[in-house]
């Protein structure tokens, strides 16, 4: 019930100070903008924030997502959808820059169906767009929803994480077919091989973010090692 308060206030606080600042940004759609500023009905919990998580280490230097504008829009709506049933959507993980990625994709043990080589042209299709989320559902109460596995769950959930397994419950087999409905309904694609990821249907209208596109936001996100890396990549390029 506590949780369920503070959810509302957060929320309620969020919306209003948007109502009641100044006029509303103007935003493109290849605007990168954080998901808490401007659409605070959305959850943001950045794993790679936190350290329980298979890869044990901080990617980041504060709880905040980012995503394209015209993705972020197809998110609003799927929240809309959502919400009449009580349910939010949690965030896990939207922008990579492109030193996370190759950090992840070395720290997954090169294994291409769990985290995209960014070094192929399939590994750079997503989530260095901007344009993809790892995510799951939460009910009013701040619980999540039984889904097949836990996040990034590549050890022991390798086969359970993808969408063909169907050894699940009824509950389970439910919750991860709500999540992928209603997001196809608004213009996001699922990926076979992890329950949790979507993807914008429109990838391609947007390209692969280099450091310089967004240098203030990306010395905002990374965490020092990960921020000179990208520099670094970037370089070489
Ligand atoms: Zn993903």
């Amino acid at each position: 019930m506590i949780l369920k308060f503070l959810w509302v206030a957060i929320s309620f606080a969020a919306l209003h100070g948007r109502v009641e600042g100044e006029a509303v940004k103007e935003y493109k759609d290849t605007d990168l903008v954080a998901i808490s500023e401007n659409a605070p009905e959305i959850e943001v919990d950045l794993r790679l924030f936190r350290t329980d998580h298979p890869f044990k280490k901080k990617f980041y230097r504060k709880n905040e997502a980012y995503l394209r504008h015209g993705t972020l829009k197809k998110l609003q709506d799927v929240q809309a959808d959502l919400a009449k049933k009580g349910l939010h959507l949690r965030i896990w993980s939207a922008y990579r820059p492109f030193s996370v990625q190759v950090e992840m994709y070395y720290l997954a043990g090169g294994n291409g169906d769990w985290v995209s080589d960014p070094f192929r042209s399939s590994g750079k299709k997503t989530h260095v767009r901007a344009v993809a989320v790892d995510c799951t559902l939460v009910d009013s109460e701040g619980r999540e929803l039984a889904m097949p596995t836990p996040y990034l769950d590549f050890e022991k959930g390798a086969e359970k994480m993808k969408h063909s397994y169907s050894q699940l419950s009824d509950v389970v087999l439910a919750n991860r077919r709500l999540l992928k409905e209603t997001m196809i309904n608004h213009g996001m694609e699922p990926y076979s091989g992890e329950w949790w990821h979507y993807q914008d249907a429109d990838w391609q209208d947007y390209p692969i973010i280099e450091f310089g596109d967004f240098p203030e936001i990306h010395r905002e996100m990374l965490v020092p090692e990960l921020y000179e890396k990208f520099i670094e990549l970037s370089k070489k390029e």
